[in-house]
């Protein structure tokens, strides 16, 4: 299975919605396109507006000779679904040896809040994987349930039609 940063996310926001998202997305491999940036940029400045699968990742900055991963977001209501989605990208980054750290900026709440792969986040990061993979292969979605978010959900039909 081949689980992205981006659905993640989504996953961490709606389980249903991951289900659905993971059967019709094309997924282009975010993670070959990041270590292809990465390496062409040889780490220095930054690069800037990566989309990945309807997720910006919205900067890769070298501070110091350190490696910081930037997700701007408009609030803080999913900051759990974007230190998820983050600790997802600094784990890959790790497994190709690159020790980076993640910020999430929220620039409309004047936030910044850091994110850090401790042996803690990567449990948690591994278990909610292993979730994942279990939820998202299943042959029925999750049911649905309704919630705020649903009213703007492109897969608002399929749950409440
Ligand atoms: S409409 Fe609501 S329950 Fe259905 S997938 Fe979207 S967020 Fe999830």
């Amino acid at each position: 299975m081949r689980i992205t940063g981006g659905l993640v996310h989504e996953y961490m926001v709606c389980k249903r919605a991951a289900w659905y998202s993971y059967r019709s997305v094309s997924f282009e491999n975010e993670l070959v396109m990041l270590g292809k940036m990465l390496h062409q940029s040889s780490y220095k400045g930054e690069i800037k507006n990566i989309f990945m699968d309807n997720i910006s990742l919205d900067f890769i900055k070298n501070e110091n000779g350190e490696v910081w991963i930037y997700e701007v977001k408009k609030s803080s209501k999913m900051i759990e679904a974007a230190k998820m989605q983050l600790l997802f990208y600094l784990k890959w980054l790790k497994d190709k040896g690159v020790n980076a750290k993640g910020k999430i900026a929220v620039p409309k709440e004047k936030k910044q809040i850091e994110v850090m792969l401790t042996d803690k986040e990567e449990q948690e990061l591994n278990k909610l994987i292993s979730e994942m993979e279990e939820v998202i292969s299943r042959a029925k979605p999750p049911k649905a349930k309704w919630r705020k978010i649903c009213e703007k959900c492109s897969y608002a039909e399929l749950c409440w039609a």
